[in-house]
C-alpha cells in the first residue's frame, strides 16, 4: 500500500489513521511535534461539547458520525462520548423563533430534536433561572466528546495495528519531486511518503507554506473558564470518572449572550464567544515544550479576565446557582476559523499526494477523517464534502487580510441569528464587473458571492411594481422571508417574461480549455459527447467513478481545440486543472491549457421575448432562430464591440449570453441598454433570475444536487448521452444505475395556498412523517406560487400532497410535473 504520513496527532490526525487502518492501509506514520500523551494542540484542552445540528446537512452528518464513532470507542467500561443531550435555551423572542428553524434543520437532516417549553427546560436543567428562559431546543443525542481520551485510545488501537507514531518530532519541511510530494523533513531525517496529510490544526498555515499552499484559516483565542465547586452539584462522586464522563446535565447553550456550558464533576465549564476577536499567529507561539501539561501547552494562552467579565455577569444571571462560586481557572484557548466557517479538506490542484484536514472541530472530527479516508481509498466520500473543499475559495479569498477579517467576523457571529441571505458589510467591492458603475446609477442592491458584487435587484425598477397586472402582484410575506427581499424582483421577472431584461452574468465561472489534448480531457470527464462541431453548446455533468454528480457545466466549443467552460465553483477549476495535468503526463505531446478567464471577460444575459428586436439592429450576424439556434454560439460585432453570443438561457426565455473582454464591458452595457430602451428593456437582478430558474427547473449544483446524487434521481438524465461511445468517468457506474428505479428523487413542489414562503433546507413531511428536505426555494412570479425543490422518496409521485415545516408551521404543497414553466421549451426555440 502507499506510504502515508499524517502530520499532527490531535483528534483529526488520530481518527484519520484509524479510518485508514480500518480500510486496509498498512504503511502509516503519524508525526507529532508534541509529546504523544498530550500533544498540546487544540484537542488537548477541548471541552468537547458536541451540538450536532447546523444549517448544513454536510456538517450535521459529519457530526452525527463523530458521535456514533466516539460511542463505539470504549475502555475500562467508559465510552468516549457522554450522551448527556444538548439544550439550547432562548431568552429572547427572536431566539425562541429561531429555535423552531433549527428544529426544522434537525428534522431535515435526521437528528431527533424536540422544542421544549420553559418548564421542561427547567425540569431538565434545574439550575436555570426560570424567569429568563422562554423555551428551548433539546437534542437527546448531543453530548460531550472525550476528545483527549479518544485521541489516546486511537493511538493505542492504531499502534497495535502497525501505525508508527513519532512524538516530539516537528515536521520542518515537505519534500517534493516536481508536482508530487515525496516525504517530510524532521530533525531526525526525512520520512519518505506517497501521501502527506496535514492535520496540523491551527498550525495549518505554516504547514501549507512549506509547499506553497495558502491555507485560509485564522487561529483565534477563545475563552474557557472553570468555576469553583458548585454547591448545587455537591455530593456527586465523579472523581474516578474520566473528564467528560463526570457530567450528567445536558450541555447548554445560551446563544443570546454567546455562552455555552458543561459540567466538570462538581464544577461548571463556561465557554464565551462574546469577547473581542484575538487573532494568533501559530509560528509566534514557539516550539512545543518537551513537557506539556494541562496548564502549559502552546494552544493555551493566558486568561484575560477583563474580557470574561461580561460572560461571568451573564452566567450568574442565567445560572443563579453559580452566584456562590468564583472563576477557579481560565484560559484563552486557540483554534481555527475560516472565511466561511467550514473546515478545510482536500488537496491543492498543483500538487499530488498532499492533503489537508484542518479547521475541524472535535464535533466533526471523525466524520471529516472518515470522509478523507474514503476519498483516499475509493475516490469519494459518502457524505458530500463539497462545502469543505480546500479548493472552494477564490484567489481573492486566500490572502491573509481577507482571511483575518472574515475569520474574525465568523468568530463574532458564531451564535448570531443569521438570515440565509445575510450579507457581510465588509470586505466588499473586492471584485466588480465592468458594469458596476452603471448598475450603481440604477440603484442596484448588491449581494456578494466569491468576492463578486452581483445586483440582487435595481431600485430604478421600483415604479414598475405599481403597474404589475393583478396576477403578478407580489403577495405579503412573513417578517423573516421579507428580509433582504424586494417586490421589485416581481416586476423584474414580469419584464423578463413579457418584454426583455439584461442580467449581469459576469460572476459565473468561465474557463478556457485549449490545446491538442482539450477534446480528450473533456470527453473523458463529461457525460456528453463534446466532439460536436465548433459553435455548439453542451450542458453536461462531471461525475465521479460511482456515477454521482461532482459538477454540472456548459461546454462551449469555440474552435477545434478551444473550449469555453461555464462552471459553478473554484473547485471545478481545480478539478479540470488537475485532470488536464494528469492527462498531459500520460500523453505528453497533447498539451492542455486551462485558464480562468472569469475576471478578464464579462457577460450580459439578454433575455425576453423582445431580445431579438434589441439585438437585431446592432448585430453583424444573423441572430434569427435559424442563423443562431438554441445551444449554439457565434462570434459577432455589436456596434463595434467584439462579442461571443451564446444562445442559452437560465431563465427560460429567448436570448443570449453576450460575452466580451473586460475592457469592452462598459461600452457593451451602454450599447445594449441604449438599443433596448425603445423596446422597454430593463436591467434585472439575481433575485428575479433565481425565481425564473426554479420555474424552469434548472438545478443549482451544490444546493439541489451534490456528490450524494446520481443524474437519474436528480432529474438531469438529459445531460447524459446514453449513446456516447467513448469512455468517461462514471460511465460504468451509470450503466449499472440506469436500470434501477431511483429510491429518491429531486422533486418540484408548489405551495398550495400560493403565498406561504419557504427559504430552503426545511423538512418535508409525507403522511405526517419526515420524508425529505427542501433544497432551494423561491416565489415563482410567473406561476403565482412559491416553488420549492425537495428530495423525496421515489414513491412520492407527481400530484402527491406533502407538507413543508417552516418555523414550526406546516405548509401544504403539491408535487408537480416539471417544468413548471414552458415545459415544451417553445420560448427558447423560437
Ligand atoms: P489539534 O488538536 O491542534 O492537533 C494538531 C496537532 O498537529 C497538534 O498536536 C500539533 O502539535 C501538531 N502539529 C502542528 N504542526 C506540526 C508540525 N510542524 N509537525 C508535527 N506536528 C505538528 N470543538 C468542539 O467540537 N467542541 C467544543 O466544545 C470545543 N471547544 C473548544 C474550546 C476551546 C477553548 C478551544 C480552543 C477549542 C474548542 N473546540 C471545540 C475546537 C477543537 O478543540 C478543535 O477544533 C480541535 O481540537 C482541532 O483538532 P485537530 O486535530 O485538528 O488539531
Amino acid at each position: 500500500s502507499q506510504r502515508v504520513v499524517i502530520i499532527g496527532a490531535g483528534i483529526v490526525g488520530t481518527n484519520l489513521a484509524d479510518e485508514l487502518v480500518s480500510r486496509g492501509w498498512n504503511d502509516i506514520t503519524v508525526v507529532e511535534q508534541g509529546p504523544l500523551h498530550m500533544p498540546g494542540g487544540s484537542t488537548s484542552h477541548a471541552p468537547g461539547l458536541v451540538f450536532q445540528t447546523s444549517p448544513s446537512k454536510t456538517m450535521t452528518h459529519l457530526a452525527r458520525y463523530t458521535v456514533e464513532k466516539l460511542l463505539s470507542i470504549e475502555k475500562d467500561g467508559h465510552k468516549c462520548f457522554n450522551q448527556v443531550g444538548g439544550l439550547e435555551v432562548a431568552t429572547t423572542p427572536a431566539r425562541l423563533e429561531d429555535l423552531k428553524r433549527k428544529h426544522g434543520y434537525a428534522s431535515s437532516w435526521g437528528i431527533d430534536a424536540r422544542l421544549v417549553s420553559a418548564e421542561e427546560c427547567f425540569k431538565m436543567y434545574p439550575h436555570l433561572n426560570n424567569e429568563m428562559v422562554l423555551g428551548g431546543l433539546h437534542i437527546p443525542t448531543d453530548g460531550l466528546a472525550l476528545a483527549a481520551r479518544a485521541t489516546q485510545l486511537l493511538i493505542e488501537r492504531t499502534s497495535k495495528a502497525g501505525v508508527r507514531y513519532l512524538g516530539h518530532t516537528p515536521v520542518t519541511g515537505i519534500e517534493r519531486d516536481g508536482r508530487r510530494v515525496t516525504g517530510v523533513n524532521t530533525p531526525g531525517g526525512t520520512i519518505p511518503a506517497d501521501i502527506v496529510v496535514s492535520c496540523a490544526g491551527f498550525w495549518g498555515v505554516e504547514l501549507g507554506a512549506m509547499v506553497g499552499v495558502d491555507i485560509p484559516l485564522l487561529p483565534l483565542a477563545h475563552q474557557y473558564a472553570k468555576t469553583t465547586a458548585v454547591p448545587a452539584l455537591a455530593g456527586r462522586d465523579t472523581n474516578s470518572l474520566p473528564n467528560g464522563m463526570n457530567a450528567a446535565l445536558p450541555i447548554l447553550r445560551h446563544q443570546d449572550k454567546r455562552l455555552y456550558y458543561r459540567e466538570h464533576g462538581g464544577q461548571y465549564g463556561i465557554g464565551y464567544y462574546g469577547h473581542r476577536p484575538m487573532p494568533v499567529v501559530a509560528s509566534s507561539l514557539g516550539l512545543t515544550p518537551k513537557d506539556v501539561d494541562e496548564q502549559n501547552m502552546p494552544s493555551r494562552l493566558e486568561f484575560t479576565t477583563e474580557d470574561f467579565d461580561p460572560a461571568w455577569k451573564e452566567t450568574q444571571k442565567l445560572l443563579p446557582a453559580l452566584q456562590d462560586t468564583e472563576i477557579a481557572d481560565g484560559f484563552n484557548g486557540v483554534f481555527s476559523f475560516t472565511p466561511d466557517g467550514g473546515p478545510l479538506l482536500g488537496q491543492p490542484s498543483h500538487l499530488d499526494g498532499f492533503y489537508v484536514a484542518e479547521a475541524v472541530w472535535v464535533t466533526h472530527s471523525a466524520g471529516v477523517a472518515r470522509a478523507l479516508a474514503q476519498i483516499l481509498t475509493t475516490g469519494r466520500s459518502e457524505i458530500d464534502v463539497s462545502e469543505c473543499e480546500l479548493s472552494r475559495f477564490e484567489e481573492v479569498q486566500l490572502n491573509r487580510d481577507y482571511v483575518t477579517e472574515t475569520g474574525q467576523q465568523n468568530f463574532v457571529e458564531i451564535y448570531d441569528i443569521l438570515h440565509p441571505l445575510q450579507q457581510r458589510a465588509s470586505p466588499r467591492n473586492l471584485r466588480v464587473s465592468p458594469f458596476n458603475a452603471r448598475q450603481r446609477e440604477l440603484g442596484a442592491v448588491f449581494f456578494e458571492t466569491g468576492g463578486w458584487e452581483r445586483p440582487w435587484w435595481y431600485e430604478a425598477n421600483k415604479d414598475l411594481v405599481k403597474s404589475l397586472p393583478p396576477s403578478w402582484k407580489p403577495v405579503d410575506r412573513d417578517a423573516w422571508s421579507a428580509q433582504l427581499h424586494s417586490p421589485i424582483s416581481a416586476a423584474e421577472a414580469w419584464k423578463t417574461r413579457n418584454v426583455v431584461s439584461m442580467f449581469d452574468m459576469t460572476a459565473f465561472h468561465r474557463f478556457e480549455v485549449s490545446g491538442p489534448g482539450a477534446v480528450g480531457v473533456l470527453q473523458r470527464l463529461t457525460t456528453s459527447d463534446i466532439t460536436t462541431k465548433p459553435g455548439t453548446v453542451t450542458y453536461t455533468l462531471l461525475l465521479n467513478d460511482h456515477g454521482n454528480i461532482r459538477g454540472d457545466i456548459f461546454v462551449q466549443r469555440l474552435e477545434d481545440d478551444v473550449f469555453q467552460i461555464g462552471a459553478n465553483t473554484a473547485t471545478d477549476l481545480a478539478y479540470l486543472t488537475r485532470e488536464a495535468q494528469v492527462q498531459e503526463q500520460k500523453s505528453p505531446g497533447k498539451w492542455i491549457q486551462v485558464r480562468d478567464i472569469t475576471g478578464s471577460t464579462c457577460c450580459i444575459g439578454l433575455w425576453g421575448p423582445r431580445a431579438r428586436d434589441v439585438i437585431g439592429g446592432i448585430s453583424t450576424v444573423d441572430v434569427s432562430n435559424k442563423g443562431l439556434p438554441y445551444f449554439n454560439l457565434k462570434k459577432a460585432i455589436l456596434a463595434g464591440i467584439p462579442v461571443t453570443m451564446i444562445r442559452k438561457s437560465y431563465v427560460g426565455e429567448l436570448g443570449w449570453e453576450i460575452q466580451t473582454s473586460a475592457e469592452n464591458g462598459q461600452r457593451l452595457w451602454d450599447t445594449i441598454y441604449q438599443a433596448g430602451k425603445p423596446h422597454g428593456l430593463i436591467a434585472a437582478g439575481r433575485s428575479a433570475f433565481n425565481s425564473m430558474r426554479l420555474e424552469k427547473g434548472y438545478r443549482t449544483y451544490g444546493m439541489d444536487m451534490t456528490t450524494e446524487h446520481n443524474p437519474f434521481e436528480a432529474g438531469v438524465p438529459y445531460a447524459v448521452d446514453a449513446n456516447k461511445k467513448d469512455d468517461f468517468v462514471g460511465k460504468a457506474a451509470l450503466q449499472r444505475l440506469s436500470g434501477q428505479v431511483p429510491s429518491r428523487r429531486l422533486r418540484a413542489l408548489t405551495v398550495d395556498d400560493g403565498r406561504s414562503m419557504i427559504l430552503g433546507k426545511e423538512p418535508v413531511f409525507y403522511n405526517d412523517k419526515v420524508a425529505g428536505y427542501v433544497t432551494t426555494a423561491a416565489f415563482g412570479y410567473t406561476i403565482g406560487k412559491p416553488i420549492a425543490y425537495a428530495w423525496l422518496p421515489g414513491g412520492v409521485s407527481e400530484g402527491g400532497s406533502v407538507e413543508i415545516e417552516y418555523f414550526g408551521k406546516r405548509i401544504k404543497a403539491t408535487v408537480e410535473v416539471e417544468s413548471l414553466y414552458d415545459p415544451g421549451m417553445n420560448r427558447l426555440n423560437q
